[in-house]
């Protein structure tokens, strides 16, 4: 029986399984990313790994190989995570410091593209396919004609850097107006957060997160808000009319009229760009409130009068799966 290791390095969760050559999981393990720097990083990946790996009862040196799906952005040919906008870490040695420990080669890639890899192998997606990751960034995985595209140093279709927004929010990355500035879950707590300073909110600042921006927002005023403009030519300037029985704050709803938007914008950005048949969209934050940020997206792309066939637009079968096996699929025979 020949192992394989798949591990999903993300902002917030460093996952890891390890699984037959049919892609069968016997182990798995996950912990908390350290909010700290690289080298405290890059010692929670191997443990995150030893540990599926035991779970597994695989021994030590029994791996065949090792995928790992990244957040970006990556310097493929040094086996690295250079400067990420979403943990404090400069740099995150991935290659060296796990193939030094294994004895097994690894190869690395972008989250959002092992998470297109993913749907490929272990889905229905079709040839033409795009993977959405709405997380805390925001990044996409693209497939051509079956081809998977890379990109130099592995940072191909990093989306979340699209500026969308003319002279808009700041990124974490340096930029203004991008997706991800909106549509993140950094970026949605970030935004709920500037507002708050001019505008009344019963969200507590201190406490101010994505899910907590959701859990306030009324859901049917962002709904009449995202129908009552152009969604894809133009943001919201007023903050919607909370509704009159209270239940809704103005200024969360007005946060995730936002991002509908703006996501609408990127995905119309993806179609144009790669003639997708399929949008396939993962991530935390799009899987938690799928019914405001996925749901609506047909009829968006429906009616944002774009010049290439809309996709179908879906939310991922592999549910939160969708980069780990991304990254198992990377090294699993064909
Ligand atoms: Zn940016």
């Amino acid at each position: 029986m020949e192992w394989y290791a798949a591990v999903d390095l993300g902002a917030t969760n460093t996952r890891a399984l390890v699984a037959d050559t049919d892609g069968t999981a016997h182990g798995r393990a996950r912990r908390p990313t350290p909010q700290a720097d690289g080298q405290a990083i890059t010692r929670a990946v191997v443990a995150t790994l030893e540990r599926a790996r035991d779970a597994a009862g695989v021994a030590p040196d029994a791996l065949a190989a090792i995928g790992v799906g990244s957040i970006g952005p990556l310097d493929t040919d040094a086996g690295a995570v250079v400067a990420p906008p979403n943990v404090p870490a400069d740099r995150i040695e991935l290659e060296a410091a796990l193939s030094e420990r294994t004895g097994a080669p690894v190869t690395l890639r972008n989250d959002a593209i092992a998470g297109v890899r993913g749907e490929r192998r272990f889905t229905d997606a079709p040839e033409n396919t795009v993977y959405l990751t709405l997380s805390t960034g925001v990044g996409a995985g693209v497939a051509v004609d079956g081809h998977v595209l890379h990109g130099h140093r592995g940072n191909a279709a990093e989306v979340g850097h699209l500026s969308l927004v003319p002279g808009g929010r700041p990124c974490g990355c340096g930029g203004t107006g991008h997706w991800e500035a909106y549509c993140s879950g950094a970026g949605i707590a970030a935004h709920a957060r500037s507002l708050a300073t001019d505008h009344p909110t019963r969200l507590d600042p201190d406490e101010l997160d994505a899910a907590a921006v959701f859990a306030a927002a009324d859901p049917d005023t962002v709904t009449a808000s995202v129908a009552e403009t152009d969604a894809v030519e133009r943001l919201s300037t007023d903050l919607p009319e909370a509704p009159p029985d209270g239940e809704g704050d103005a200024l969360a709803t007005r946060v995730v009229a936002d991002a509908v938007r703006v996501n609408a914008r990127g995905v119309a950005a993806l179609a144009h760009a790669y003639a997708p048949e399929l949008i396939s969209v993962g991530g935390t934050v799009a899987l938690s409130n799928s019914d405001l940020l996925v749901d609506p997206l047909p009829d968006l792309l429906a009616t944002a009068g774009l010049a290439v066939p809309a996709p179908d637009v879906r939310e991922t079968p592999l549910d939160g799966d969708a980069v780990i096996r991304g990254a198992l699929a990377s090294v699993l025979p064909e």
